[in-house]
This record gives C-alpha cells, sequence and structure tokens, in this order.
C-alpha cells in the first residue's frame, strides 16, 4: 500500500463507517463529517466482495470484506 495520497481512517473511524454502510444508512465521513462518500461498488450493488469507501472532502478511505450471507439472505422458499 503506497502511502502518497491515501490517507486511511483511525480504526475506530473506519469501524464506524463500516457499520453505517452494513445498516445501508447514509454515509458520513467519521473525520470531517462530509455526507459524500464515494463507494465502490455502487452503493445499489450489494453483491459480496471488497468494498471501498472513499471521502470525497479528506481523501480517507476504509475497505472492508462484504459477506455473501450478508449480501443476499437466504430464502427459506427456496427449497
Ligand atoms: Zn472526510
Amino acid at each position: 500500500m503506497g502511502r502518497r495520497g491515501i490517507k486511511e481512517y483511525r480504526p475506530a473511524e473506519a469501524l464506524v463507517l463500516i457499520a453505517a454502510d452494513r445498516d445501508h444508512k447514509v454515509l458520513v465521513c467519521p473525520s470531517c463529517n462530509t455526507p459524500t462518500i464515494d463507494r465502490t461498488p455502487a452503493l445499489t450493488d450489494q453483491s459480496a466482495g471488497r468494498v471501498s469507501m472513499t471521502c470525497a472532502k479528506c481523501g480517507r478511505s476504509a475497505s472492508y470484506l462484504l459477506r455473501a450471507s450478508l449480501a443476499t439472505p437466504e430464502d427459506p422458499r427456496r427449497q
């Protein structure tokens, strides 16, 4: 990981942001309180995989792995 141009949230801040994303809440930067967070993939894409969130203002970023079990709730009717 290069450090140039990329700032990471402190662990406590990253946890706040990740928790908000998991709860599908509006993402607000825990560092500068800007409600403009670039999320990759798009917010509507809840497929499993790596989720990256970067603040458009202060440039801090956090990422986590979205697990399939969270992304796709089991359908009890399926079997
Ligand atoms: Zn920020």
